[in-house]
């Protein structure tokens, strides 16, 4: 039974969860090998758990081949749904029951190990999945948060190399958007104004660290990336829930994030990366000031003994360099 425990003395949670450890090449080796039997290959459903969500042109059954995209409990969740036990306090420490929703969106039938080479109707397809899956688990008042991420490649801490990505429901909201939504809620405070609005609208008349723009979506390297090539994609105008888009929208959103995926990998040889949505707590009045945005990490260099002995991180790659860099590797999708 995995179990959140708080560091007493920052506050943060950690998930111990030892199951996690049984996952295939769990990160305790150093083996790439895939297995033999892809579970996300259409014809093999028999190795995932039984689908929450299937998109399906036929009459396909569930959990039988004829979907063009599945979503499935993670059959090694760091979190579980049920839980016999109550929240519990160990004396001094304070800890609960690890009870949460750990899913697997697949998202395509065929062996594909890049998110760049899905077609757009695929990648709009994954959109929508977000979607519905963040609406469904978002009803369920256990969740204060519904965090959807993305790992591509093994460094960036993908087990299996077809693609996928992830939707955790979390009965808390996590530190690092919590993080964002307080200094939102200062600068709101201050100016009666979104901080995210303020800088779609800078970096706009800036530039130099304009990556590309649509109708209604702009992609940028930030003024303080963590990592080199951090690139966020935001909507122009203030919106704080992802899950709220409509078909047009996720449509022109995955163009966007194509297009951003194949610059980063026309720009960079071998590609692994992190993504996540941040989208407003399920629930709570942060929907005035704070806006939903994409993050997009490409994982080249490691947090090392600085990083963790300051929460500081160095990047030797300045976002304007990098943003002129992007803007010069037309995608020529
Ligand atoms: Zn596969
Ligand atoms: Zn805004
Ligand atoms: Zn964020």
């Amino acid at each position: 039974m995995p179990e959140f425990r708080k560091d007493p003395v920052t506050g943060r949670w950690v998930i111990i969860s030892s199951q996690r450890a049984k996952r295939p090449q769990a990160g305790l080796g150093h083996s790439s090998a895939q297995p033999e039997v892809c579970p996300f290959c259409a014809g093999n459903e028999r190795e995932t758990p039984p689908e929450v969500l299937a998109y399906r042109n036929d009459k396909s059954r569930p959990d039988r081949p004829g979907w063009s995209l599945r979503v499935v409990p993670n059959k090694y969740p760091a979190l579980v749904a049920q839980s016999g036990e109550a929240d519990c306090t160990d004396g001094f420490y304070e800890a609960r029951a690890g009870v949460g929703v750990h899913e697997v969106v697949i998202e395509s039938p065929e062996h594909v190990i890049s998110t760049g080479s899905l077609d757009e109707r695929q990648l709009t397809a994954v959109l929508r999945a977000y979607r519905d899956r963040m609406l469904r688990l978002g009803s369920d008042k256990r969740w204060r948060y519904i965090l959807v991420y993305k790992n591509e490649g093994r460094e960036a801490g993908a087990t299996l190399e077809h693609v996928h990505s992830q939707v955790m429901a979390l009965p808390h909201v996590p530190k690092e958007v919590a993080d964002e939504i307080d200094g939102a809620r200062r600068y709101y405070q201050q100016s009666s104004r979104c901080l995210y609005c303020t800088i779609v609208e800078n970096e706009r008349s800036e530039r130099t660290r304009l990556v590309s723009e649509s109708e209604r979506f702009i992609v940028l390297c930030p003024y303080a990336p963590r990592f080199p090539f951090e690139t966020w994609i935001l909507p122009k105008t203030h919106e704080a829930v992802f899950e709220r888009g409509s078909d047009d929208e996720y449509a022109e959103f995955s163009r966007c994030l194509r297009d951003t995926l194949k610059r980063l990998h026309r720009g960079l040889e071998k590609l692994p990366f992190n993504y996540v949505i941040h989208s407003a707590p399920v629930s709570g009045n942060t929907r005035r000031y704070y806006h939903w945005h994409m993050e997009i990490m490409p994982k080249l260099s490691q947090a090392a003994g600085f990083e963790w002995g300051s929460g500081s991180f160095i990047n030797p790659i300045a976002p304007e360099e990098a943003a002129r860099l992007l803007r010069g590797l037309a995608s020529s999708v």
